[in-house]
């Protein structure tokens, strides 16, 4: 019996020995192909050892100093790194150790914004249906992801959703249009009717991942969105906490709609899986109000700038840049989405094929014209990736809940950025093998 307080006892999970690029190998030498990058966390690929190297000379200088005394080397190294991929306009960064602790601290950091600009009364954030942003109390009730809220109600935090730009079941325009004329005017609406002076910030997937496999919003969406947040004085945080850093083929996702947001939240890629990293990366609109006011962000986790992390972080980035990994997802990814498109038109079931670079979603439908989805009770997201890994693939299962509730099955594939061509066509081809078994099923 494993001594382990595990998220799923339920499950066996396999002992793993070694892994190497994208393969994971367990103790029984079964080897699985890594389709979805660990949970969207390896850029680099697993077993560079190149990190361990860097680690065993360098890194054990400094393991750890208190960041609100000390700030040390590799912190600020990184944020420069950092910087210097983000969009014209961010300035600092704040570290810490994950996403949901990026996220925590950006809606901490925009209350206490408006609060010392004498805004007290902006409380209130917006967020989307549809979306993850964390596991705290607080970044879940900024989420949309209802399966994983429902136990945690009621929440203490101010949160009014709204809806994602989910074009393929949106009940308005119906897939005819991108969704932006509708999203917008919901927005708008729902900001005038809770009071513009009442918001402190409007929190957003630049592209939604694993609640929704790869919403990605058409290209006036976030422009029109920045317009808004300016008119109403509301803060705009890009959660690029699974598309930064590389994933869609740039270092952040938001380029693409060529805005600058007021704050991005990262993590995962940043680390690489070497080491717990999370950041905020921070406009000058809100580091430049606190610097030359000299106000304090009343915020800080024991381990916010870890020094270990920060410089498993640099080497990571430092790779990222040597072997173009913040562009290869690009075209590496264009590859993938051929295969995928093939897929789908040979398997009926695929419904819809999204995302960018190196993250593509999948929707089944049990009828492709109708895009009716498959009944719950088929389990289908649950029996494809069990499928996928009889056969030695990892991919990952989507969130049920696509389709507002009613079922809605969607995997997700999030490969490390240096996947190979020849590796893609192992995976698509375990999933071509997946679907003609899964196709010819009687739908319930
Ligand atoms: N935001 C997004 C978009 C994510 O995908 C995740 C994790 O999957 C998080 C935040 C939370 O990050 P973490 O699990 O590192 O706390």
């Amino acid at each position: 019996m494993s001594g382990v307080f595990s998220r799923d006892f339920a499950a066996e999970m396999p002992l793993v020995d070694h892994a190497e690029g994208v393969w994971i190998q367990t103790v029984d030498g079964q080897r699985y192909l890594d389709g979805m990058g660990s949970a969207g966390v390896i850029g680099i690929g697993h077993g560079r050892t190149e990190i361990y190297e860097a680690l065993a000379g360098q890194g054990t200088k400094v393991s750890y100093v208190y960041t609100a005394s000390f700030t040390h080397p590799w912190q600020e190294e990184l944020s420069k790194s950092m910087l210097s991929v983000a969009p014209e306009g961010m300035s600092a960064v704040y570290f810490v150790s994950g996403g949901s602790e990026a996220n925590e601290t950006a809606l901490k950091l925009a209350r206490q914004y408006h609060v010392e600009r004498g805004e007290p009364t902006r409380h209130k954030m917006l967020a989307r249906w549809q979306s993850y942003h964390g596991v705290t109390i607080a970044t879940l009730s900024l989420s949309g992801r209802t399966s994983w809220r429902a136990p945690y109600d009621p929440y203490m935090l101010p949160v009014v959703h709204v809806s994602p730009p989910y074009n393929y079941r949106c009940t308005i325009c119906g897939g005819e249009g991108d969704c932006t004329d509708h999203c917008i005017e919901e927005l708008e609406r729902t900001i005038l009717l809770e009071g513009p002076e009442t918001i402190s910030c409007f929190f957003a997937e630049t592209i939604i991942g694993t609640t929704a496999s790869g919403v990605t919003p058409g290209p006036d969406y976030y422009r029109r969105v920045r317009e808004l947040c300016d008119r109403y004085g509301i803060l705009f945080i890009c959660d690029e906490v699974l598309m930064g850093y590389g994933r869609v083929g740039r270092p952040f996702a938001i380029e693409d709609w060529g805005i600058t947001p007021d704050m991005i939240t990262c993590g995962k890629a940043i680390g690489s899986g070497y080491a717990p990293l999370g950041a905020v990366i921070v406009s000058e609109k809100i580091a430049g109000f606190f610097r030359e006011g000299r106000r304090r962000f009343v915020h800080g986790f024991t381990y916010s700038g870890h020094a270990m992390s920060c410089f498993v972080g640099q080497k990571v980035f430092e790779i990222m840049k040597r072997e173009d990994l913040f562009r290869r997802p690009g075209r590496i990814g264009a590859y993938l989405h051929e295969r995928l498109g093939a897929l789908q038109q040979r398997h009926e079931m695929i419904g819809d094929l999204r995302g960018r670079g190196l993250y593509a979603g999948l929707e089944f439908v049990a009828d492709r014209q109708s895009r009716a989805p498959f009944a719950p009770e088929q389990q289908i997201t649950t029996r494809l990736v069990s499928m996928m890994r009889e056969r030695g693939v990892i991919v990952g299962g989507g969130v049920p809940g696509a389709n507002y509730g009613k079922g809605g099955d969607h995997i997700q594939i999030s490969p490390p950025f240096i996947i190979t061509e020849a590796e893609i066509d192992t995976l698509t081809g375990a999933l071509d093998e997946v679907l003609t078994v899964l196709g010819q099923e009687p739908r319930m």
